[in-house]
């Protein structure tokens, strides 16, 4: 029988790109599927189930308390709200109307980014802080912490931090101006895996809470995410996110997750409540974590490295190419530099790529410098040929 993406009358692309979300994100290991698939066969409690995952998650990161989200920015969205109402399920109702609570967020200016647009979400105002004016090359300063502690008044709520190799000001800094005050910090870490070391490394700086993808190198369902920190936040998150269509003397809540002895009652369904997380998620997030966790980073590495060397070596004696590798980053990549030699230029190229059959997808963020980079992290074994197989034909 024809699989269900050819009965859906949907093609299956050749993904050089990476976990990219309008891409469908990463290819789970089959034991992440079959777990899903099992989950999919029993009812459980949800809450319990987030739970069981939050536990593990504590396990992994060295935080007090995790929770499954939909996805990175969907634990930006909860991790706001959580920094926003506490455990006033009062405050939780009346959400996205921040009206007489804390409802700023300060961020350095350089960090600010379309994902932001989750914080926002939670009815809070985004303060930027600091003029990167290195851009201009005319100075060398970024956001400097004398000017986040400047910024953080009694309306501040929390300061998001967006996890880079290159951000500015160190989260160090930032935690310790930000706790000062006593304001809890909510970093932004979604794609810094691997190396696996960053899921312990910005709780371990003093982030309160810390968000993950669970579709990018995690290879985890694509809807999905970690959200790990400290006790209460994630409390207060996990109040906004599940359904709590319940009756107060029957609630009995995982008290691992929610301490019910701490609510004046319980919040109606929350902010969070249209990001909800399904039991498949759950269960395949917390497999993918696992997997990641022993998997041997060494092994990874070298099979991402034949995948590309497999493309480059398809591509020798193309006039106008020249195949790099970029080992400089945690993924290496493969950079397709074209120079005017070349039949197409890069633009042209990804986009007959695109249009073949199969469509191949490759990574066109140095496309103004007329390169094209391959990423293997979503390639299948067979499919590096048939990238260079195809690139071969464009340009011959
Ligand atoms: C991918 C990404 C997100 C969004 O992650 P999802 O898991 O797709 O919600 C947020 N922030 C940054 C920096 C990202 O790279």
């Amino acid at each position: 029988m024809a699989g269900i993406y050819e009965r859906l009358g949907v093609r299956t692309i050749v993904n050089a790109k990476g976990s990219a979300t309008r891409l469908s994100g990463a290819i789970l290991p089959e034991e992440v599927a079959q777990a899903m698939a099992e989950a999919s066969q029993s009812c459980v409690d949800i809450a319990e189930l987030q739970a069981a995952a939050g536990a593990i998650i504590a396990e992994a990161t060295g935080a007090e308390a995790g929770y499954v989200t939909s996805g990175a920015a969907a634990g930006l969205l909860l991790g706001t709200a959580a920094c926003v109402t506490g455990l006033d399920p009062g405050r939780m109702n009346r959400l996205p109307d921040t009206a007489g609570m804390k409802n700023e967020v300060v961020m350095p200016r350089s960090q600010r980014n379309f994902y932001d647009h989750a914080v926002r979400a939670a009815g809070v105002r985004i303060v930027e802080v600091g003029l990167p004016d290195r851009f201009s090359g005319a100075g060398v300063r970024d956001a400097e912490p004398w000017e986040i502690a400047d910024a953080i008044t009694e309306r501040t709520a929390a300061v998001h931090f967006v996890a880079q190799p290159w951000s500015r000001p160190p989260l160090a800094d930032i935690v310790r101006i930000a706790h000062a005050a006593g304001v809890p910090v909510l970093v932004d870490a979604a794609a810094q895996l691997p190396p696996a070391t960053n899921l312990r490394r910005f709780i371990a700086e003093g982030a309160d809470l810390v968000v993950f993808s669970g579709g990018k190198a995690l290879r985890g369902p694509q809807a999905s995410g970690i959200l790990c920190g400290r006790r209460d936040l994630v409390m207060a998150a996990a109040l906004q996110h599940l359904d709590l269509d319940i009756d107060w003397p029957l609630w009995s809540p995982p008290p691992g997750l929610i301490d019910k002895r701490l609510l004046a009652g319980a919040p109606h369904h929350g902010i969070g409540r249209p990001c909800k997380v399904g039991r498949e998620e759950i269960v395949g997030l917390i497999t993918a974590l696992r997997l990641f966790l022993a998997a041997d980073p060494e092994a990874r590495r070298a099979a991402w490295h034949v995948q590309l060397a497999t493309i480059a070596d398809g591509l020798g004696g193309l006039p106008g190419l020249t195949a790099r590798l970029d080992g400089s980053g945690e993924v290496p990549l493969l950079h397709l530099v074209l120079d005017h030699d070349a039949k197409l230029g890069a633009a042209e190229l990804a986009e007959r790529l695109q249009r073949g059959d199969p469509p191949i997808h490759v990574d066109h963020a140095r496309l103004s410098e007329n390169i094209l980079r391959c990423n293997p992290t979503c390639l299948k074994p067979d499919q590096p040929a048939i990238v260079a197989r195809r690139v071969r034909e464009l340009l011959t």
